[in-house]
């Protein structure tokens, strides 16, 4: 007999909710059955195309490439997303194209929704001082795509369920309307301590595979009193000892601590080179 996927997929993601709810950690292993990757790249695309409307210009301007120093710039931020995604093995990550946007605005953070859709501000980039701390920030997102930790987030969203209904029930104008009202909650997803943990873990990795020095993130949180930039912090519940894991992680590597012991790693002048556009703060 031929059931139809909404229908028995719906249930399941009603009672999935209630079980997140009594704090039960079977929601990890249920998301992926219940969120299709074709699932993620629907969503991610409607949050973009939103993203990119009048409505949302003024929240989230996107970095525009009017000028050959502009286009450079642009340029070299996706190049490095993209190169540092070439090197994930095609077993650890999604079937779906990645996008990479820059967002022109002061403000200390990167994010992702689900579908493979990046977010960098041209904030966090003023606050760095050479090409392996752009891997980090880069590695840092991309991981926490690979390990799907943004569509786990929304699916243990009460309220966020509902644009899960929309998608298992293929509902375009639903979701269109859903994506528009729970926008800003989409923007802000709250990943767990651990999911930030295994970010930083495989971004640590993702950057050692592209010859970059693999302490990227750790030096450029380590420049923040707190542990990281404040927007960062406020979407990135960080745990206290986030820096000594990276720490460690390159220590118990030795291809890792070599990349790290050469400063030649940190491409300063490359960065300095294409990141002129942005004044350092
Ligand atoms: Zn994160």
């Amino acid at each position: 007999m031929k059931v139809s996927k909404s229908k028995i997929l719906l249930p399941l993601a009603l009672c999935a909710v209630l079980l997140t709810r009594c704090g039960c950690d079977f929601f990890g292993t249920t998301g992926s059955l219940l969120i299709s990757e074709d699932d993620e790249s629907k969503l991610g695309a409607e949050f973009d195309t939103q993203l990119r409307t009048k409505d949302t210009a003024n929240a989230y301007p996107i970095y525009v490439a009017n000028t050959p120093e502009r286009a450079q710039f642009r340029d070299y931020v996706t190049n490095l997303a993209k190169e540092i995604l070439a090197k994930v093995p095609e077993s650890g990550k999604p079937g779906y194209p990645f996008t990479f946007t820059i967002i022109d605005k002061n403000v200390e953070n990167a994010f992702a929704v689900p579908g493979g859709y990046v977010y960098i501000y041209t904030g966090i980039i003023s606050k760095m001082r050479n090409e392996s701390e752009l891997a980090g920030v880069l590695g840092h997102e991309i991981a926490h795509v690979t390990q799907h930790h943004y569509r786990d987030a929304m699916a243990k969203d009460a309220a966020l369920s509902l644009l899960l209904q929309a998608l298992l029930g293929n509902d375009a104008g639903k979701l269109t309307q859903l994506v528009a009202s729970n926008f800003a909650s989409l923007a802000q997803l709250k990943v767990s301590r651990d999911n930030e943990s295994e970010a930083d873990f495989y971004g640590t990795k993702y950057i050692g595979s592209v010859a970059r020095n693999p302490l990227g993130i750790a030096t450029l949180f380590a420049r923040f009193p707190a542990g990281g930039p404040p927007s960062w912090l406020s979407t990135h519940p960080a745990p206290e000892n986030r820096v000594e894991d990276v720490e460690s992680e390159v220590d118990a590597s030795a291809t890792l601590k070599a990349l790290a012991a050469d400063s030649a790693t940190l491409f300063r002048i490359r960065f300095e080179e294409n990141t002129k556009v942005i004044p350092k703060t």
